[in-house]
């Protein structure tokens, strides 16, 4: 199916590695023109390559080096200057610490709104105005399948991840007269840096019915679906990808 998404420009956010690299390079199959960000040099250049191969064309693709949280506009901009617009956005930013409820301080709860609410939210807001000229306008959040069912080592990304939710809600009201679809897209367990760092990816599958981990590109086909011309009348959801491990019905 043609996702109608040909020469749209897509800003992927902490798109180096893991979930955003994966929706990265689904909008760039789709034909989007996109722009990554990430710190570190290695892993952006090695992304930015692939993205190159996936297009056939390096003048579609560009890698900016930056801290999403400390300058989440910083995106937005490196796409306008680059390609003139920003059409497709998909906020991200890294996980915060695992934490107790009792354990976490007044400057980590900061610091998890900063980087896992406040920054998906200014990038948004910095990508609005170019949306709204045009007309048209797609932003999928990453969160975590923890906003539906918070898990208790997870304090951090528990609350601050809910915050987002209920801001893109909102979001989606207020800019669904421009032609703006906002979507949450909310991670189950998948086969990245971060996930690798908490244990056996066999020992994670036995939750999962259907019996694995998930991949960068199930969780970024799911992302480009949410972003192409067919969901036009899908706004203001979230969308579970876990392999059916969530229990609950809503
Ligand atoms: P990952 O494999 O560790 O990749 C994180 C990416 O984000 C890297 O490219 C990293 O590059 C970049 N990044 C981190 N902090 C950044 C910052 N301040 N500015 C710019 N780039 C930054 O992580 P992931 O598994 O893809 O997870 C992505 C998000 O989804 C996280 O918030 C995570 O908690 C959440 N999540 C993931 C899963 C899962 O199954 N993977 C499940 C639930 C929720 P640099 O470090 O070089 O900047």
């Amino acid at each position: 199916m043609d996702l109608g998404l040909r020469d749209r420009v897509a800003a992927v956010a902490a798109a180096s590695k893991g979930l955003g690299r994966g929706s990265a390079n689904a909008l760039a199959r789709e034909g989007c023109r996109v722009v990554i960000g990430a710190r570190g040099a290695e892993a952006l250049a090695d992304a930015v390559d692939e993205l190159a191969a996936i297009t056939g064309d390096p003048a579609r693709v560009h890698g900016v080096s930056v801290d999403v949280v400390a300058e989440p506009e910083a995106l937005v901009e490196a796409a306008v200057e680059r390609f003139g617009t920003v059409e497709v956005l998909v906020p991200n930013a890294g996980g915060p610490p695992p934490a107790g409820a009792l354990d976490v301080s007044a400057d980590d709860l900061r610091a998890a709104f900063e980087a896992n609410c406040v920054a998906s939210i200014r990038m948004a807001h910095a990508a609005i105005p170019r949306m709204r000229d045009a007309e048209w306008g797609r932003i999928c959040f990453i969160t975590s399948s923890f906003v539906k069912q918070p898990a208790p080592f997870l304090a951090l990304s528990n609350t601050a991840r809910t915050g987002l939710v209920a801001f893109a809600k909102t979001l989606a009201t207020d800019v669904a007269p421009f032609g703006i679809t906002v979507n949450v897209i909310l991670p189950g367990t998948h086969d990245t840096d971060r996930i690798r760092g908490m244990g056996s990816l066999d020992d994670l599958a036995a939750s999962i019915p259907v019996g694995r981990v998930g991949s960068p590109a199930d969780f970024g086909d799911a992302v480009a679906f949410l972003c192409s011309e067919q969901a036009n009348f899908i706004t203001g959801t979230t969308l579970l990808i876990d392999g059916g491990r969530y229990p609950g019905l809503l």
